[in-house]
């Protein structure tokens, strides 16, 4: 069932939003050649314990951190460790905040020092893509036209979208109703203003197939093709939907 929020909990989905965004930009200053995964998760904690919110990503489901970094071909929900970054990776980097009951969820990927034009293209096109996403998503609107913009921006720039993993709605579970699918399904459901989604388009240079490492989470393109991700936390609204992060 979809939950809509009252304008009170929006409130405090704007506030932890905020603190969510905070913590993302010390991590995209953090990430340069040298430092450790296990580090950037540490500064998700110290981060987080300072500002007041909680991991939402520790223990979800068993996840044992409380960021996911996928560098390279790995799409999303790595686990942070003893890998060191490298001038030339592309590290997607998704990490989660709960306040007062309720979650935001946001990603972003970002080039390690100097990276490949091709790099530099799939990130700005990955985001170019959850923007003209989120220009569709207005109250009486389907979750469809988000997809469609999605797959259409990422196609027509020779990208592909992944199949096997969406966006969703997100508020007092990290993971609510409606799964949003970065390509066109057909299916209708119409969009309504209080609804609280993340849109996270996850975008591969090559082919759109994926596979799962032994670790059992994390999930790599099939064809070792590079990888970007990005999220926002959005309300939706009778107008311009609301970024919350
Ligand atoms: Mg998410």
């Amino acid at each position: 069932m979809v939950i809509i929020k009252s304008a009170e909990e929006i409130v405090i989905m704007r506030k932890c939003g905020k603190i969510l965004a905070a913590i993302l930009d010390r991590l995209r200053t953090e990430t340069r050649p040298g430092i450790k995964t296990s580090q950037l998760d540490i500064i998700v904690a110290e981060e987080s314990e300072k500002r007041g919110v909680v991991p939402s990503f520790k223990n979800y489901r068993g996840f044992p951190a409380n960021l996911c970094v996928s560098v390279n071909d790995e799409i999303v929900h790595g686990i942070p460790g003893e890998r060191i970054l490298q001038e030339g990776d592309i590290v997607s980097l998704d990490v989660g905040a709960k306040l007062n009951g309720f979650h935001t969820d946001a990603a972003i990927t970002v080039g390690v020092g100097r990276i490949s034009k091709e790099a530099e293209e799939l990130i700005a096109v990955t985001e170019g893509s959850l923007k003209s996403g989120i220009a569709q998503a207005t109250s009486g609107a389907q979750i469809d036209d988000i997809s469609s913009a999605i797959q259409h921006y990422v196609e027509s720039k020779g990208f592909s979208v992944v199949r096997e993993y969406t966006g969703h709605g997100v508020g007092r579970d990290l993971h609510e109703e409606p799964p949003i699918p970065n390509f066109a399904t057909g299916k209708s459901l119409l969009l309504r203003k209080g609804m609280t989604l993340a849109i996270e388009p996850m975008v591969n240079a090559g082919d759109w197939r994926t596979k799962l490492a032994a670790d059992q989470w994390m999930v790599l393109t099939a064809d070792g093709s590079l990888s970007a991700h990005f999220e926002h936390t959005i309300a939706v609204t009778d107008n311009v939907a609301e970024i919350l992060v």
